[in-house]
């Protein structure tokens, strides 16, 4: 996910590894950055050490301008060891952290001090940065792959319309271990996106989940069928393969009858 603000620019996640030779850094997120005209990455978030979103990382740590880091990774990750060797500072993503760029509010809502320091470690997808960003147009509720207790413990602490967002990035690709129901409401999004690969093998996201949005009237959008997404301040939203449709583009979703 790319946020821009006016001067600034974080990228959360990096996307997978496809071989050892190729990756969402090397074939989609560099490309992109140069077609866009980005001259750094202000702040990369990663947030956390799954392939699946740590895979561009080091493409991305490699190939481009990298302004700081932030992650729930160890210390020890080789991702954390290689920026260290090229002077990029790295901050664990911790509830609390804020910081404003260009008039847009940006704040770490989990995971907290304590869950970075429990023994034995919790299961990656628990320790997902949380990032809440909020402009004067919309604002935005970024979730990793955080799961129903993660969820929970969202609400219990964070604070009435704190978790409130116009667009949520529905957790966890829409799996079913998460977008508990009181999640949904109280962030009471109008918009979510589902960050699913083109025929998940993991069935993301779950038809309940997409019924759990449906029934409460919140658009949802998928990658899966968009590809690229782009939601702007003022509303604006852009769905790539519907946009800017060929053709000879595939047309994704349900099989036509017959
Ligand atoms: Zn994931």
């Amino acid at each position: 996910v790319f946020v821009r603000t006016r001067r600034h620019l974080l990228v959360y996640d990096a996307g997978p590894a496809f071989s050892p030779e190729a990756d969402a850094g090397s074939r989609v997120l560099l490309p992109l950055l140069r077609w866009r005209g980005e001259p750094r990455i202000d702040l990369l978030m990663l947030s956390h050490r799954d392939t699946d979103h740590v895979g561009g990382a080091a493409a991305l740590l490699a190939g481009s301008v990298v302004g700081a880091l932030s992650s729930s990774l160890v210390d020890e990750h080789p991702l954390l060891v290689r920026a260290r060797a090229v002077d990029i500072p790295h901050r664990r993503c911790e509830m609390g952290q804020r910081w404003r760029w260009d008039g847009v509010d940006f704040e770490v809502l989990h995971p907290t001090a304590a869950d970075h320091a429990l023994v034995p470690p919790p299961r990656p997808n628990a320790l997902s940065c949380v990032l809440r960003v909020r402009g004067s147009g919309a604002s935005v509720l970024l979730t990793g792959d955080i799961e129903a207790a993660q969820e929970a413990a969202l609400l219990v602490r964070t604070p009435q319309e704190g978790l409130r967002a116009d667009i949520l990035f529905v957790p966890h690709h829409g799996s079913r271990t998460s977008s508990t129901t009181p999640f949904i409401e109280a962030v009471a999004p109008t918009s979510a996106l589902v960050q699913a690969a083109y025929r998940s093998r993991f069935g993301h996201p779950a038809p309940d989940v997409v019924a759990r949005y449906e029934a409460r009237g919140i658009a949802l959008s998928r990658s899966d069928r968009c590809g690229a997404f782009t939601l702007q301040s003022d509303g604006g939203q852009r769905c790539e393969r519907e946009a800017g449709r060929r053709y000879w583009h595939h047309r994704a979703g349900p099989a036509a009858p017959g």
